[in-house]
């Protein structure tokens, strides 16, 4: 039986487990397949890749941030190709962005007088992409808050005293990166999307190759829209857990086993 995890983070972001541990933990789940799509880097996949040596098989993947209205979009790219020269350099002004945010909240919130240290950031982010998790960490163990959600919640969130933005691309631009690096390009969970459908439907007419149909995020009414909008544009319905630590919920959501044979053959194409 094929089982495909489509959506799984590591250290190489905000996941908490190495791409090491995560093949492990999906070998465990009984995946074949699983894809490795990291926050603005692909810095996970090669790790991912040879300690699964096929076993699972890993799908070089990436979830890029964009932004539409002041909402988060999330595009994932599936068969990217890593050491493309336009995409690493893209990739690395956000890690570079990245950093300089990171940096920043932290100085928000020395003035708000909960500071945490910027070096104690880092150092949880593993020498991986720094985001908003990894600051959130640090000030449940300043004990600022009780846990990631209260720090979201009070401070973190999108416009919250302690947010700060960064420049982020549109949905569009994150397709035609996705497209330049030899990638198919899947819009990451439209359920946390409030305005999916009529954002769907445009960027079905701008070359966006799939959905992602199954995800925890993802009520029915939801699924059952983005079914009618991938059917009628032939969209690829995908899916995966999101899985960022231990206890999510790793192989429970997964891609139709169609969905994959039609993402080979979409990556073909570009
Ligand atoms: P960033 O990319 O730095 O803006 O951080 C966004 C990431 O934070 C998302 O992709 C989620 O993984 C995570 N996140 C967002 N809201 C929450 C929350 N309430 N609790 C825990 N993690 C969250
Ligand atoms: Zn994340
Ligand atoms: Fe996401
Ligand atoms: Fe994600």
């Amino acid at each position: 039986m094929l089982r495909a995890d489509l959506h799984l983070h590591t250290t190489a972001s905000d996941g908490q487990l190495r791409p090491a541990d995560v093949v492990q933990l999906a070998r465990k789940n009984h995946l074949n397949t699983i894809a490795i799509t990291d926050h603005d880097t692909t810095d996970g996949v090669e790790e991912a890749c040879q300690v699964a040596n096929n076993s699972p098989v890993v799908i070089a993947g990436i979830e890029l941030s964009a932004e539409e209205n002041d909402t988060d979009v999330h595009m994932l790219g599936y068969y990217v190709q890593p050491e493309n020269a336009g995409f690493k350099v893209a990739l690395s002004q956000f890690q570079h962005d990245r950093l300089n945010r990171g940096e920043a909240m932290v100085a928000k919130l020395a003035a708000l007088g909960k500071p945490v240290s910027w070096a104690r950031v880092l150092e949880l982010a593993d020498g991986g992409s720094v985001g908003r998790p990894h600051v959130a960490r640090a000030m449940v163990e300043a004990r600022h808050v009780e846990s990631i959600n209260e720090a979201f919640d009070r401070y973190l969130h999108h416009g919250g005293p302690a947010y700060v933005s960064r420049k982020r691309m549109s949905p569009e631009e994150a397709i035609q990166l996705i497209h330049l690096a030899g990638g198919v390009a899947v819009m990451a969970h439209p359920g946390l999307v409030p305005d999916y459908l009529v954002i769907l439907e445009r960027l079905a007419a701008a070359g966006l190759d799939g959905v992602e149909f199954n995800h925890p995020r993802n009520p029915a009414t939801v699924r059952e829209n983005v079914r009618a909008i991938a059917l009628r544009h032939n969209l690829i319905m995908t899916g995966g857990s999101d899985f960022h630590r231990q206890g999510d919920p790793m192989g429970a959501y997964t891609a139709p086993p169609e969905s994959l044979l039609a993402l080979r053959e979409r990556q073909a194409l570009y």
